[in-house]
């Protein structure tokens, strides 16, 4: 089975975030008319905030109703089966996808500290930015312990 995968409209750049941290492919575009979100959607689901919009979409549309974070992101992990996998996460700032890099290669790119801490890194494979298991992992188990 092929894992699911997400266009989001311009009010859920916060899902958009998480749902990338969790592995799964979200484009996120802020400034589309709704016309151009449906001529790109191809084989992704569109999660919207707007009702007329996912109606559109058709079988592929899924309406919101929450404004709250938490609770939009556990209704799509339930309603599409997501999982945490952190071998698949995704860059959380372009949906890129990331790579294991060794201590050398990120160096110059991570202080000292959390260098020295982690031994395993992870490299945006499109914008560089660095990701370790740190804090931030934390969070993230926090916030899906909280929704799961
Ligand atoms: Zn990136």
């Amino acid at each position: 089975m092929t894992e699911p995968s997400f266009l989001l409209d311009g009010m859920l750049g916060s899902l958009a975030r998480w749902l990338r941290i969790i592995g799964y492919d979200s484009e996120y575009l802020r400034d589309e008319e709704d016309s151009a979100l449906l001529a790109i959607l191809g084989d992704r689901y569109l999660l919207t905030r707007d009702k007329q919009l996912s109606q559109r979409a058709g079988p592929k549309g899924f309406y919101l109703e929450s404004d709250d974070l938490d609770v939009q992101l556990s209704t799509v992990v339930e309603r599409f089966a997501l999982r945490l996998d952190l071998e698949r996460t995704r860059c959380s700032a372009c949906n890129g996808l990331l790579q294991k890099a060794s201590k050398d290669v990120v160096k110059d790119k991570v202080e000292e500290g959390t260098w020295s801490e982690h031994q395993e890194f992870w490299m945006c494979h499109e914008c560089g930015k660095v990701y370790w298991q740190g804090a931030h992992w934390k969070n993230i188990r926090d916030r899906l312990d909280k929704i799961s």
